[in-house]
C-alpha cells in the first residue's frame, strides 16, 4: 500500500482524519484548555445566568444573558481548533543539503568532507539579515523562521510553541491564535461582570452586606475568582500580543533580541503591521500531507527519443534517477546542470517548456534553478559537515 506524506512525516506531529488536520505532539492539552472554557460557562449559565433572566425589562432579551455566552464559547472553540489543527507554516524538509552551497564550497569537485556555511546573509527590505542553516531540515531558514524543538519542524514567522493549544504559533495560525486569546479575554470579562452583577442583585434583594450575598451564592464567588485569575493570564497575553503586532515582532524575536536594540526591518508602521496580521491573505500550506509519496516525487512520462547512442534506450525517468544519484554524492553538479539542459533539449522538440517544468518535479527544478542563479552572500564557517 502506497504511503501518504503524513504517514512518513519526520516531525513529531499528530495527524487526524487522514492527514487533513495536523496537531502538535502535545495536542491533548487542547482538551484541558477547552474544558477550562466550557465548564465555567456551563456553571455560569445554569446556576447564575438563569437568575438574571428576569432582571431585564424585556423577558426575551433576558435570554441573551445565557444564549450569548454559549454562542461566544462555540466561536472561541472554533478559533482554538483553527489554531491547533492547521499547518502553522512548516517549511518542508530537504532530502539533501542545499546543492548551490555545495557547488560553491566544493567548486564542482567531489569532496569527502565539506564545510557548509552555518549562516548566510539575505537582504530584507534593503537590510542584510543573517539566516541560519538547520541541520535537521537541511535548509537555510527563511528570515523569521525558527526550528521548534517540540514539534521538530522549521516554522515560518515562528512566534512560540503554545502548550495550551498544543501547536506551534507561526505564519499561518497567528491570526487565529490572537483572536482565540482576545476572545477568551472577552468571555472572562463577561462571566466576571455578570457574576458580580448577580452578587449586587442579591445584596439588594436581601438588604444585606456583600458577605451575606457571597454566602448566598458561593458559586458566583468561585466564578469571579476563577475569571479574575484567568484575566491576568489571557488579558495580559492579549495586551502583550497587541504590542507585538503593533511593532511587528514575534514573541521569539522579542525575547531573543530585546537586549540587542536591533532595528526591526519588518516594521511598516502601526496600521501597516495590523494590516499584515489581520487583512492579508494567509499563505497556502507548503506541505501536501495527503499526497502520495510518489506524487511528491512524480516521475515524468516516458520519452519517445533518446540522444544517447548505443546500449538500451534511456528515457527521462532513467536520467532523473541518475540526476538524483548525483545529488546524493553532493558533487559534480556541472554534469547535473548539463543533463538538465540535455533533457530540456529533448523535451523542447516534443513538448512545451511548461510541460517540462511540471514533469521535472518542483524540488529538482528548484534545485536546478538555484544552481543556475547567482547567489550573493557572505559566509561564516563553523562546524564541519561530512558527506560520504
Ligand atoms: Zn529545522
Ligand atoms: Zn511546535
Amino acid at each position: 500500500m502506497e504511503k501518504r506524506v503524513y504517514e512518513v512525516w519526520k516531525g513529531r506531529n499528530n495527524f487526524c482524519l487522514g492527514g487533513r488536520l495536523i496537531f502538535g505532539p502535545d495536542a491533548r492539552s487542547i482538551l484541558v484548555s477547552a474544558s477550562m472554557i466550557i465548564v465555567p460557562v456551563i456553571i455560569f449559565c445554569n446556576f447564575i445566568g438563569k437568575h438574571l433572566l428576569h432582571e431585564f425589562p424585556s423577558y426575551n432579551a433576558g435570554y441573551m444573558i445565557v444564549v450569548a455566552p454559549y454562542l461566544f464559547t462555540i466561536y472561541v472553540l472554533v478559533l482554538l481548533l483553527l489554531t491547533s489543527s492547521r499547518d502553522p507554516g512548516i517549511v518542508p524538509r530537504n532530502l539533501h543539503p542545499p546543492e548551490e552551497e555545495l557547488n560553491s564550497v566544493a567548486g564542482g569537485n567531489k569532496t569527502p568532507s565539506i564545510q557548509l556555511p552555518r549562516t548566510k546573509e539575505v537582504v530584507v527590505n534593503g537590510v542584510s539579515v543573517r539566516v541560519k542553516y538547520c541541520d535537521t531540515c537541511m535548509l537555510y531558514r527563511p528570515p523569521r523562521c525558527s526550528h521548534c524543538s517540540i514539534c521538530n519542524n522549521c516554522v515560518e514567522r515562528f512566534d512560540h510553541h503554545c502548550p495550551w493549544v498544543g501547536q506551534c504559533i507561526g505564519l499561518r495560525n497567528y491570526r487565529f491564535f490572537f483572536l482565540f486569546v482576545s476572545s477568551s479575554t472577552l468571555l472572562c470579562i463577561y462571566v466576571f461582570s455578570m457574576s458580580a452583577l448577580y452578587i449586587k442583585i442579591l445584596m439588594r434583594d436581601y438588604n444585606g452586606t456583600i458577605w451575606a450575598a457571597m454566602r448566598e451564592s458561593p458559586l458566583a464567588v468561585v466564578l469571579m475568582a476563577y475569571c479574575f485569575i484567568s484575566l491576568w493570564f489571557v488579558g495580559g497575553l492579549t495586551g502583550f500580543h497587541l504590542y507585538l503586532i503593533s511593532s511587528n515582532q514575534t514573541t521569539y524575536e522579542n525575547f531573543r533580541y530585546r537586549s540587542d536594540n536591533r532595528m526591526n526591518v519588518y516594521d511598516q508602521g502601526c496600521a501597516g503591521n495590523f494590516r499584515e496580521v489581520f487583512c492579508t491573505k494567509i499563505k497556502p500550506s507548503r506541505n501536501k500531507f495527503r499526497a502520495f509519496m510518489q506524487e511528491v516525487h512524480r516521475p515524468p512520462p516516458p520519452a519517445t527519443t533518446s540522444r544517447e547512442s548505443g546500449g538500451e534506450e534511456s528515457g527521462p525517468e532513467d536520467r532523473r534517477v541518475k540526476v538524483e544519484d548525483d545529488m546524493d554524492l553532493g558533487g559534480d553538479l556541472l554534469k547535473v546542470s548539463q543533463r538538465h539542459h540535455d533533457i530540456k533539449d529533448i523535451y523542447s522538440r516534443h513538448h512545451s517548456s511548461s510541460e517540462f517544468d511540471s514533469v521535472l518535479g518542483s524540488d529538482t527544478h528548484d534545485l536546478l534553478n538555484a544552481m543556475n542563479s547567482h547567489v550573493h552572500e557572505s559566509r561564516n564557517y563553523a562546524a564541519p559537515m561530512t558527506f560520504v
